[in-house]
């Protein structure tokens, strides 16, 4: 472990002037997610990625992958809670749940949460993602403690080319499609999935921005139409993400499943005792709704 102290933020290519600055020029060429920095707490490089977890002045404890923000404690739960409930609610019986990536907890903690999850597999390639999220993030790593989970730190490609008939949904909460996360984004790993999943399953996957990378969802949702009978694309709202948005691509084995409909609808007492903050059935609903320029960008 680093003590904050020993950090030397001049080492840091993303923090000048006590700002954190999201350049990345392949990913959102000419835009910059700003952060105010109050407090760097650890920066190294794992195997697989360089590591930064800061305070900002704003937005809570941010964790930071090869300098690409993947939360932030302040607005983490929205995507977590719709990469969750997005699919667990479109599936009548969602018992086995596998969760590929998610090394902060955060979708580990929602899936726990819902009341026909029995058991959970998550498969992380980082060791170090998860240890440092234990220690900056309580709130997401407290996913890991559950009972029904059983973490494994692995490549998920490896895992899912070692599973078959298992799974009633799959959760692939990766970074984006540069460095180990590449090939969670291509055909061979969707084809993978499907065969991982039982009869009638679902997968939902992070799935970028409809504001930057139409052709890469594009292309994901014209490959998963050729494994796939039911294939949908929805969003919800984050400001840390690029341009304030992010979606999923969601697919199922079932050609009666309807995404923009779920088939479970929670309670206000469920509601309530799973300390939801953005999910609810309205918001899931119209997740699916995309304006026109989107619509016309991802027709096949
Ligand atoms: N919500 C975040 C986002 O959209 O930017 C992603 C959060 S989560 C921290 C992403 C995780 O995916 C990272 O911990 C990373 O180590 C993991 N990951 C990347 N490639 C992977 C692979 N091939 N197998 C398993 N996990 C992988």
């Amino acid at each position: 472990a680093v003590d904050p102290k020993d950090v030397n933020i001049s080492n840091i290519p993303y923090i000048k002037d006590g700002w954190f600055m999201e350049l990345n020029k392949e990913l959102w060429p000419g835009q910059a997610m700003g952060l105010e920095v109050d407090q760097v707490l650890f920066y190294q490089k794992s195997p697989y990625q360089d590591i930064l977890v800061f305070k900002s002045k704003t937005y809570g404890t941010v964790l930071v992958l090869d300098g690409v923000i993947q939360c932030t404690e302040r607005d983490e739960f929205s995507y977590q809670e719709m990469l969750s409930f997005l699919p667990l609610n479109s599936h009548p019986n969602p018992e086995k749940v596998l969760i590929i990536g998610g090394g902060d907890g955060g979708v580990a903690r929602e899936v726990s949460k819902h009341p026909a999850v029995k058991e959970i597999v998550q498969c992380e390639i980082d060791a170090m993602v998860v240890e440092v999220s234990k220690k900056y993030l309580p709130n997401m790593s407290k996913g890991f403690s559950n009972p029904k989970l059983n973490l494994i730190i692995g490549d998920g490609f490896k895992f899912m080319e070692e599973h078959q008939n298992e799974f009633d949904v799959i959760i692939t909460d990766s970074s984006d499609p540069i460095g180990p996360a590449c090939v969670l984004f291509e055909k061979p790993y969707y084809e993978l999935m499907s065969k991982a999943l039982r009869a009638g399953g679902i997968i939902a996957s992070q799935g970028e921005c409809m504001w930057l990378h139409t052709k890469v969802i594009k292309n994901v949702l014209d490959f998963c139409a050729e494994i796939y009978p039911t294939v949908d694309y929805g969003f919800t709202t984050i400001p840390t993400y690029p341009s304030g948005q992010i979606g999923f691509i969601l697919c199922s084995l079932n050609k009666d499943t309807n995404f923009k409909s779920p088939v479970r609808i929670f309670t206000n007492e469920e509601k309530e005792e799973m300390e939801l903050r953005y999910y609810n059935e309205d918001v899931h609903n119209s997740a699916f709704a995309l304006p026109q320029f989107v619509k016309k960008e991802l027709e096949r």
